[in-house]
């Protein structure tokens, strides 16, 4: 994966060593390139039309690019981002999703991901949301992003308003993973998708240097929920190649999350999750309260799993 960097994410890089961890290519990046699996989600096993991907039967997730305004170095799809020709889509891919759209009315909920989808033009944005969201089989729209922390102007009024056109309950998962990326211009961001009707949830992943303490992440899950964001979930670092020296300590988070557990609102305690390496799905962790086996975990296929 290349690196890529926006003129907004260097201004807070300056001033806040969590961010810059996030996007600066480390000597560890580099060390651990050869380690781990591309594809721990088996998501290219599952694409049913050039984009779209289908794990699951009742969802599909729609790669709209390889692009992101800045790249993550712990990207669990950092085998596709970066890669802007081979991640282009057009209106054309866009047809084709739809057209199987239209010939599985079993698929209830479209989630336009990427790379980043609110990098791509705002005709292309436009176009895809009208033309997924003209199916009365689908149910829900689902946007996942991280320009409103990475390149809130990316934000434009005609990807607004086309979120507000769409019938369907738009939710849109934004990418946060310290307090420090909720500036003003991130609220501003926040408050412009709240205004055009968007249901707002974050993801977050566990990051060793980044947020691997109790106070960063409960001053995190607080300041979300408070500007309208609910935190939805936090994730154990995927075992991609480069972002070893990102996993955190699997006692440690258990311990974290079940102090959060204690003292956060319900409402902005996510659930914490590790994405089974099989690409079986997110299990569920077991916090501290519970004399669980956490050496390993069985995932929805029946599989077992030891913990890395
Ligand atoms: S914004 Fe998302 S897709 Fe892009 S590099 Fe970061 S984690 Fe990966």
């Amino acid at each position: 994966m290349l690196t890529k960097t926006s003129e907004y994410i260097e201004s807070l890089m300056v001033c806040e060593e969590a961010i810059r961890r996030q996007f600066e290519l480390s000597e560890y990046e580099i060390a651990d390139e050869a380690q781990g699996d591309a594809d721990p989600l088996r998501e290219s096993e599952h694409m049913v039309v050039p984009g779209m991907i289908n794990k699951y039967g009742n969802r599909v997730l729609c790669l709209m690019t390889a692009e992101c305004a800045a790249y993550c170095r712990f990207c669990t799809r950092r085998r596709l981002v970066s890669d802007i020709e081979r991640g282009r889509i057009n209106t054309g891919h866009i047809d084709r999703w739809v057209d199987y759209l239209a010939q599985h009315p079993e698929v209830r909920e479209v989630i336009i991901s990427g790379g980043d989808p609110l990098t791509v033009d705002d005709d292309l944005f436009e176009y895809a949301l009208r033309e997924l969201s003209s199916l009365d089989s689908i149910g829900i729209i689902r946007v996942g992003t991280r320009v409103p922390v990475t390149a809130p102007d990316l934000m434009t009024s005609r990807k607004l308003d086309a979120i507000a056109r769409v019938e369907q309950p738009v939710y849109v998962g934004i990418h946060f993973e310290h307090p420090s990326e909720i500036t003003r211009r991130t609220v501003r961001c926040v408050k412009d998708l709240l205004a055009a009707g968007a249901i707002l949830y974050s993801q977050t992943v566990f990051l060793k240097g980044v947020n691997d303490d109790y106070q960063t992440l409960y001053d995190l899950f607080t300041e979300l929920v408070e500007i309208g964001v609910r935190p939805y979930y936090i994730y154990r670092c995927d075992p991609v190649p480069g972002a070893g020296h990102f996993r955190v300590d699997f006692d440690k988070e258990r311990r974290i999350m079940t102090q959060l557990r204690r003292n956060l609102t319900g409402l902005a305690f996510p659930t914490y999750v590790i994405d089974a390496p099989d690409g079986s799905g997110k299990i569920p962790v077991p916090l501290d309260f519970w004399n669980a086996d956490t050496d390993s975990y069985t995932d929805f296929d029946g599989k077992k799993h030891s913990i890395i």
